[in-house]
């Protein structure tokens, strides 16, 4: 394993943040969910607007073919009575020419599928000829709507009044009647076709439409005449006040609107269509339910599959992170284990110092530096002062305990981020300064020093009777190509040096000296 360099100038936090990866793949899954939320929500909106697309165009086909039939109907209607008028006016009705009329009246009604019966009234409304055989008893007609429409209106265009029942057999018939003049214009009675109201029954029952479909025929000032599907009670009742005719037939004569009935609260697509050459106005609508059935049923299935690749999509997220979290722990134990290993390795284990290993790599980068930015490098080698006798006196554990106060001292007294406070050996310790004169260093030796001696550590056998120690002090500044056993040995030189001056001293180191102490130890 690669020993961690010692190397204080290195850049604070220097390597990148870690990304955090649980936090981006819990983004990243929520981020997924949501794309296939909004995929789901455009698939549908589309296909729902699709489909009510559709189903508006066959609305509207199918208002045509009904508008289509009713002008059908009742222009058929309309031809024969306009053809008889012509003729009751130019030759009347007098008893000559009612055998002629009956036999046309009923001729007419059997090549018309859509006539229930023609009826001509004189001008207090009495029945005068129909095509029924016999004249029906009675008060007559004066009393019906189309019949008081004609005595009041000069108009001799085809009025359709509201349904009613017919005074001659019961049956429900649209009435289709036109004003029948003298040749001064004054009125002289109408003539009515009956149209069954079974005919447009018949017609809209041909259609097929789902059970809440409605299908109607109404006159423009909202009477209802007809009605899928068909309900008696209705029949002549007033649908002006229902929306279409009240905010859609005002804007549009012809068009679809989605109406949320008030009578049974069903949401119907409604197709209307005026008839340009009638009072008439045709609709017909399909429930909202029936045209997006096959939308629910789709829009249930896409939401199954969607819900299910979530719920997929989010196992596999929740596993994957809880990996992750497992893995980042692993991780993290392993950094501690590392950097405790790292910390084994490189520092000693009594005092927590650097160790030598720590020291002489750090010595190396160190004189680099020196060299690079020609700095000087300085070194305090420090030695207790009997030592030997401490552990003597108060045992090796003591002696122990003592070493670790030295070595809180040299801490404390490191106060630079550079600085290197080392476990040398047994009782001996180095300081390793960089950037720091010889003045700065034996500043720092003799802080070291004093804070020993203030620590009143009891020593008996020292005749200071409290423990000190010795310090050597060095200083140089790098060149390149430097020994590091010199350094050391000139700051051990200096160390000893400082016993021989009579220990509890700092001294710097001195070639004089140190050549005359090489002379005494050869003597
Ligand atoms: P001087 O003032 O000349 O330094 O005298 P001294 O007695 O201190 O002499 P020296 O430095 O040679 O003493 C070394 C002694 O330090 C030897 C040993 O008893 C003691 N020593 C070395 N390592 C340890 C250690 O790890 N723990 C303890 N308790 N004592 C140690
Ligand atoms: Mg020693
Ligand atoms: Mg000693």
């Amino acid at each position: 394993m690669p020993i961690p360099i010692h190397d204080p100038h290195q850049a604070p936090g220097g390597t990148l943040k870690r990304l955090p990866l649980r936090k981006a793949a819990v983004l990243f899954i929520v981020a997924v969910c949501l794309c296939l939320f909004g995929l789901l929500y455009l698939q549908l909106e589309q296909s729902r607007r699709q489909d009510l697309a559709v189903a508006k165009m066959a609305s509207s086909n199918l208002t045509r073919a009904m508008a289509q039939q009713a002008e059908d109907t009742f222009l058929a209607a309309d031809l024969v009575l306009t053809s008889l008028v012509d003729w009751i006016e130019d030759d009347g009705y007098g008893a000559g020419q009612k055998a002629r009329l009956q036999n046309t009246f009923a001729r007419r009604v059997q090549q018309l599928d859509q006539l229930h019966g023609m009826f001509l009234f004189d001008r207090d409304g009495q029945w005068v000829i129909t095509s029924f055989p016999d004249l029906p008893r009675g008060n007559g007609v004066a009393d019906r709507e189309y019949f008081k429409f004609h005595q009041q209106n000069a108009s001799t265009l085809a009025h359709i009044g509201p349904a009613i029942h017919s005074r001659e057999n019961g049956e429900w018939i649209i009435p289709i009647s036109k004003r029948i003049n003298d040749r001064a214009g004054n009125f002289q009675g109408v003539l009515m076709a009956g149209i069954k109201m079974s005919y447009f029954d018949r017609f809209f029952e041909s259609f097929s439409l789902d059970e809440k479909g409605i299908m109607f025929l109404g006159l423009t000032d909202g009477t209802l005449l007809a009605r899928r599907p068909f309900d008696e009670g209705l029949i002549g009742s007033s649908l002006a006040q229902g929306r279409i005719y009240q905010n859609l037939l005002p804007e549009a004569s012809a068009g679809t609107a989605m109406i949320n009935s008030v009578v049974d609260g069903v949401v119907r697509l409604y197709g209307y269509r005026q008839l340009a050459s009638y009072p008439l106005v045709v609709a017909a609508a399909t429930s909202r339910d029936t045209i997006l059935k096959g939308w629910y049923e789709r829009a249930f299935q896409s939401s199954v599959i969607i819900a299910l690749v979530i719920l997929g999509v989010g196992l596999f997220g929740w596993v994957f992170i809880h990996q992750v979290r497992d893995g980042e722990r692993i991780e993290k134990n392993l950094r501690k284990a590392q950097r405790a290993l790292e910390q084994i390795a490189t520092h000693d284990s009594l005092t927590g110092l650097a160790n030598r290993r720590l020291f002489e790599r750090s010595l190396e980068i160190e004189f680099a530096r020196g060299a690079r930015q020609v700095s000087p490098v300085s070194l305090v080698m420090l030695d207790i002062d009997f030592f030997k006798r401490y552990n003597d006196a108060y045992g090796h554990v003591a002696g122990d305990q003592c070493l670790t106060q030295v070595a809180q001292v040299l801490k404390a007294c490191c106060q630079r981020k550079s600085d290197l406070a080392v476990r040398y050996g047994g009782e001996e310790f180095a300081v390793l300064l960089p950037d720091t004169d010889i003045n700065g260093a034996l500043a720092i030796a003799g802080q070291i020093r004093r804070s020993v001696i203030d620590k009143h550590i009891i020593h008996s056998g020292s005749p200071t009777g409290y423990l000190t120690v010795s310090l050597g002090c060095y200083s140089f500044i790098p060149s390149g190509n430097d020994s590091p056993e010199l350094f050391i040995q000139r700051a051990d030189a200096a160390l000893y040096q400082a016993k021989n001056a009579g220990r509890n001293r700092a001294a710097v180191f001195s070639l004089e000296e140190s050549m005359a102490e090489l002379l005494r130890s050869d003597r």
